[in-house]
C-alpha cells in the first residue's frame, strides 16, 4: 500500500480521534466480465488494522475502476473526454445537441457509463477534426444560444487554424528531411520556423524596407542568414538555399511564406502572381537575439530600399552564387567572401 497523506480525523473504524493514513492500494474487481486492476483508496486505521472507504471514496474508486476498465478496452477515459469537450470549451449538454446526442449522455460518460464503441470513436473523431467540428455546430445553430454559439464558433476556427498551421509546417519540415544530419549546408544552425517568421516580420515591418516582393525577400533571407555564418559561425534561421537565375531561394520556398504570422498579400498579374509582404500588428520578436537582429539592421541598411533587380545584381556578384552550379545547393562556406560585413 501506498500512503498518500496522513490526516487527525475522527476514525469511524475505532471510533477515536487520530491519525489517519488515506492510502491507495491496488485493487481487483470483475467489470463487464473483465478482470480489472485499478488504484483504490481507503483509510487506514492502525488501531485495528482495518481499511475503510466514505462515500465519496467509494464513488471515486468505482470511477477508477470504470477508467482502468476504459483504458483496458481501449476506450477514451473520463478526463480525455472532459479535456477534448474543454478543447471546444462547450458544455456538456450543449455538446450533446452538437452532436445529435440524448441530453445527458456526456454528463454520463464524464461519470459512471461508460461509452459504446460507436460513441467513442465520434468523440475521437470530434479531438482530432476540429473542421468537422465546425460542420456540426453549424447545423445545430438554431438548437444553440447565439452567445454560446459564438464562443463555440471561435474555439472550433481557432483549433482549425491551428491544425492547418501545424499540417504547414509538417509539410515543410518534410521537405527538409533529405537536409537533416547535413547541418552545413543550413549553416550549422537547425531549422526553426520561429525564426523564419520572425525574420520575415522583422524586415516586413521595418520602416527602412520597401517594395518587399518574394523575389526581393527571399534575398534578403540568405543575406541575413549568410551575414549571420560569416559574424559568428552560424546561420540564424536554419534555411537551405538554392541557387535559382535570380539568386538564392529556400528550400520549400512556397510553403515558408504561408506561415500564418507572416502577413503575405497575394495579387495576379498577367504573368503570375506577386507576393507583398506587410507590416503585422505582431511588433515583437522573441525568436531572435540582438545578435540577430543586428545582422538584419545591417541587411536593411544595405538593401531596404533597393529594388529586385538591385539585390538580384548583388547577388549575381557574390562568390556564393558565381561558385554554386546553377539549382546546386548554396555552400555556406562562401559566406566568407560575402559582400557585407
Ligand atoms: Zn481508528
Amino acid at each position: 500500500m501506498k500512503i498518500l497523506r496522513i490526516e487527525k480525523r475522527f476514525c469511524t473504524s475505532c471510533m477515536e480521534e487520530h491519525d489517519v493514513k488515506v492510502v491507495e492500494i491496488e485493487e481487483e474487481n470483475i467489470f463487464k466480465g473483465e478482470s480489472i486492476t485499478y488504484p483504490a483508496e481507503y483509510f487506514y486505521c492502525d488501531n485495528d488494522d482495518e481499511y475503510y472507504a466514505e462515500d465519496d471514496m467509494i464513488s471515486r474508486n468505482g470511477l477508477s475502476l470504470r477508467n482502468a476498465y476504459r483504458q483496458k478496452m481501449g476506450l477514451l477515459t473520463t478526463s480525455q473526454i472532459v479535456a477534448i469537450r474543454g478543447k471546444y470549451g462547450v458544455s456538456q449538454s450543449d455538446l450533446c445537441i452538437i452532436l445529435g446526442w440524448g441530453e445527458k449522455t456526456i454528463t454520463r460518460y464524464e461519470g459512471f457509463q461508460v461509452q459504446d464503441v460507436a460513441h467513442d470513436s465520434i468523440l475521437r473523431k470530434l479531438d482530432n477534426d476540429p473542421e468537422w467540428f465546425i460542420y456540426l455546430l453549424e447545423n445545430s445553430r438554431e438548437k444553440l444560444q447565439p452567445a454560446s454559439y459564438d464562443k463555440y464558433k471561435e474555439a472550433g476556427m481557432y483549433l482549425v487554424e491551428k491544425s492547418q498551421s501545424m499540417y504547414l509546417r509538417n509539410a515543410i519540415f518534410s521537405q527538409y528531411a533529405p537536409y537533416f544530419g547535413k547541418i552545413e549546408l543550413s549553416g550549422n544552425t537547425i531549422l526553426s520556423l520561429d525564426k523564419v517568421s520572425d525574420v520575415v516580420r522583422y524586415f516586413s515591418n521595418s520602416k527602412s524596407v520597401k517594395y518587399l516582393y518574394k523575389v526581393k525577400l527571399m534575398k534578403m533571407l540568405w543575406y541575413a542568414d549568410a551575414l549571420s555564418y560569416k559574424r559568428y559561425g552560424h546561420a540564424i534561421t536554419g534555411l537551405v538555399y538554392c541557387a535559382l537565375p535570380m539568386g538564392a531561394v529556400p528550400i520549400a520556398h512556397r510553403l515558408l511564406i504561408l506561415l500564418d504570422e507572416i502577413n503575405c498579400e497575394e495579387s495576379e498579374i498577367d504573368d503570375g502572381t506577386i507576393y507583398n509582404f506587410k507590416p503585422t500588428e505582431n511588433k515583437t520578436y522573441p525568436n531572435l537575439t540582438e545578435q540577430e537582429k543586428d545582422v538584419l539592421d545591417t541587411v536593411i541598411t544595405r538593401f531596404g530600399f533597393s529594388t529586385k533587380n538591385e539585390i538580384v545584381n548583388a547577388m549575381h556578384n557574390e562568390t556564393a552564387f558565381t561558385e554554386t552550379a546553377p539549382r546546386d545547393i548554396i555552400q555556406f562556406k562562401y559566406a566568407k567572401a560575402l559582400s557585407l560585413s
